[in-house]
């Protein structure tokens, strides 16, 4: 089946040639349309063309991190302008405020996927909106609603601009979560309701979540809604009220709660992580058991191809199939690294270390086991985990005939004094005589060092608290060129560690998180000082096979490959087929489930469960019976479930079958479970009642329940 697929992005990491993101995010962001080209999904991204980036990072003779913002020329950069039919430059607006906000359209090419990339420096926008688009995650809150409204609104018409027709529409992160209202904007211009619209864009749009840290989820007030928004919202055919509790989070406007309502599929990006979201949206349906909370996992992965040294590559292509490299999600192609020979992966190994050592300028490390810890430096990563018995970390490094070294990249955000704080201590550590060449601090983190480190150091280290990396890739990105995991078991490495591959740091649970780091730096001590550091000098026989392990079993799984089939088959897919349903015939899907919900919801307060019994027959089973009070709305658009917690498997859920109609609007249900009665009279067994329709995308999607 043919699907275009239109994916927003607030960043993309493509190459560090183009620097529109910050961090994991982003690039992810770029390694999922790099594999849409390589598997053929038809995909068009949207994103902003950041006239300052990020920023370029300094760190002082202080320790003090200092951001750089030189200016970007787009001419410069490996992108396009896109012109109209008579040749001059495509424009399109955007309602900001009460003005109209005026953007250039920029176009990547990532092979036969386009990226559209907005951008403010347009004359006929003010001096100060030309800057809007400036710094990625820069300016205040203000700032960030208007780039919000950018990337939502304005994608959607740049999309239009170019005449393009998605089927499917992905939220990558909250931040693009205004196309929504822009496609209801659209409906409502053709003459459809607000409720019709709604079903229409929900039907069609899939939301990725990437992170359980409350800084990852906007929110803004709804004052500043009102000052942006004001003369948007009536263009939406609805009241202000109705748009704003699409949002609508402990009296602030929520992105995340906005895509969630506005999205028929929502996923995160690690098993752990989905679980975790769930626990995080239950607060928006506390009726709903978390448990029942419809969040898929996909698993982020990396595009192997962007991250394999060069000398790695040459390996593979020796040793394995021929076509590995269309073949990178297959398991079969990965178990001839068995048969390559230790000496060559070794000193592949070897000389991606020394280009390493060679292009980022660093002392020699031919025979110093190395250890690398590179990424953005927020706190719940924990940077300084390893520095929390300093003397203890001493000795580690600076044993005789067995140093190590440990190399240290990460931006902080310029607003995230904590984040920066890191960075100078761990500076003022690696100025220390004691860690001289052993503890170094590198500048200006960006996909090329990335490059670098995740293929020339020895060890890749990752201690965030569990459960708030949501998924990390470097490791991914490490795991390719053998170079060895050593992480907690949060995020994708609870996946993918699988004893052998690697190493997982496990100080078990502590009460506070001062307990939790002393218990994590201890395990993560013991495993340098009793298992990594004597392996690596003991035996490279066993080390070399323990990076052929990891090569082995983490490759073919972690690699956008297998992430983006993943996405086409549980998202993109079934998005497609039902999204196409909901608007053939004048939307006439659409505007059913709107009736229907609508009705539904009047007459949801007259709906309850009475009289719960348990009855038998048998030893062994249980008939639980009960009436339900259904008022006006038909049986047949109701399910009646029994509903009991089954320890470690969750929750158990049966449904109750349809017996007969005792009075007007009120129904005897009845099922037949296997368990004793006083099994079941003290379970703590309730009765669940919820709407239901064959158009919804689940039981759940109008987030009502009735209990008993
Ligand atoms: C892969 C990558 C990241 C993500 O690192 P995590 O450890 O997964 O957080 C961040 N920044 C850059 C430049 C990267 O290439």
């Amino acid at each position: 089946m043919e699907a275009k697929i239109a994916y927003f992005s607030a960043e993309f990491g493509i190459d560090s040639a183009l620097p529109i993101y910050s961090g994991g995010l982003g690039v992810l962001a770029g390694d999922h349309v790099k594999a849409a080209n390589d598997l053929g999904v038809p995909l068009v991204a949207v994103g902003i063309l950041y006239r300052r980036g990020y920023f370029q990072q300094e760190v002082d003779a202080w320790g003090n991190q200092k951001a750089l913002y030189p200016q970007i020329c787009p001419e410069d950069l490996p992108v396009q302008p896109v012109l109209d039919h008579r040749g001059h430059p495509q424009t399109i607006t955007v309602p900001l405020e009460g003005r109209l906000v005026h953007l250039k359209i920029w176009k990547a090419e990532v092979g036969t996927v386009p990226i559209y990339l907005m951008d403010a420096h347009h004359d006929q926008n003010t001096e100060a909106d030309r800057c809007l688009t400036d710094h990625l995650y820069g300016g205040n809150t203000d700032t960030r609603l208007a780039q919000e409204m950018i990337l939502g609104i304005g994608g959607v018409r740049v999309l239009r601009a170019v005449r393009e027709e998605p089927d499917v529409w992905h939220m990558n992160e909250g931040h693009s979560a205004f196309m929504a209202l822009e496609r209801i904007r659209e409906y409502s211009a053709q003459g459809f309701s607000f409720e019709t619209a709604l079903e229409a864009v929900k039907a069609s749009t899939v939301f990725t979540t990437h992170t359980p840290v409350p800084a990852g989820h906007d929110q803004f007030s709804f004052e500043q809604m009102d000052r942006y928004l004001g003369d948007y919202y009536w263009q939406l055919g609805t009241t202000r009220e109705n748009i704003l509790e699409l949002g609508k989070n402990e009296g602030l406007f929520n992105m995340t709660r906005l895509a969630v309502s506005t999205a028929s599929k929502v996923n995160g990006v690690s098993k752990l992580h989905a679980q975790v979201t769930k626990e995080l949206f239950h607060r928006w349906t506390p009726e709903i058991p978390k448990e029942h909370i419809q969040v898929e996992s996909i698993t982020n992965g990396i595009h192997t191809q962007t991250w394999l040294s060069p000398s790695m590559e040459q390996v593979y292509d020796r040793y394995l199939e021929p076509q590995w490299k269309d073949r990178i999600a297959e398991r079969k192609v990965w178990e001839k690294v068995k048969v390559i020979p230790n000496e060559e992966i070794w000193s592949a190994h070897q000389q991606a270390k020394r280009e390493m050592v060679q292009k980022l300028g660093l002392p020699d490390l031919t025979n110093v086991l190395t250890i690398g810890f590179a990424r953005r430096f927020a706190t719940y990563k924990r940077a300084l985990l390893l520095f929390h018995d300093v003397e203890r970390l001493e000795r580690i490094l600076n044993q005789v005939d067995r140093p190590v070294a440990i190399l240290f990249a990460g931006k902080a955000h310029p607003a995230d004094g904590p984040g920066q704080q890191l960075i100078r201590q761990i500076w003022e550590l690696s100025q220390q005589e004691r860690f001289k060449n052993r503890i170094i601090l590198l500048e200006n983190y960006d996909m090329d060092k990335a490059k670098q480190l995740v293929s020339g150091v020895d060890v890749w280290l990752n201690t965030p608290m569990k459960p708030m990396e949501a998924s990390g890739t470097s490791g991914q990105k490490a795991a390719v060129n053998g170079v060895i995991n050593c992480s907690i078991l949060d995020g994708w490495w609870a996946e993918g560690y699988n004893g052998y591959n690697g190493w997982a740091i496990d100080g078990g649970t502590g009460g506070t998180w001062q307990e939790q780091d002393r218990l994590d730096a201890q395990a993560l001590y013991q495993l340098l000082e009793e298992e990594i550091v004597p392996l690596y000098y003991q035996s490279n026989t066993s080390w070399v096979e323990k990076m052929k392990e990891s090569i082995e079993s983490l490759t073919p799984v972690f690699s956008t490959s297998c992430m983006v089939a993943e996405y086409w088959g549980k998202l993109y897919i079934p998005t497609a087929i039902r999204g196409r349903r909901f608007i053939e015939n004048g939307l006439e899907v659409a505007e059913r489930v709107a009736q229907y919900k609508s009705f539904i919801r009047n007459h949801w307060p007259y709906v309850g469960v009475e009289d719960m019994e348990f009855l038998s027959a048998f030893p062994d089973v249980a008939t639980i019976q009960c009436k339900v009070r259904l008022g006006e709305i038909w049986h047949k658009d109701v399910k009646v479930e029994v509903v009991r917690g089954n320890g470690e498997q969750g929750l158990y859920r049966k449904e109750l079958q349809w017996v007969k109609e005792l009075d007007c609007g009120l129904y005897l249900y009845a099922g037949t479970f296997p368990g004793s009665i006083e099994d079941w009279q003290g379970s703590g067994a309730n009765i669940r009642v919820v709407p239901i329709s064959e158009d919804f995308s689940h039981d759940l999607e109008m987030e009502l329940v009735k209990w008993k």
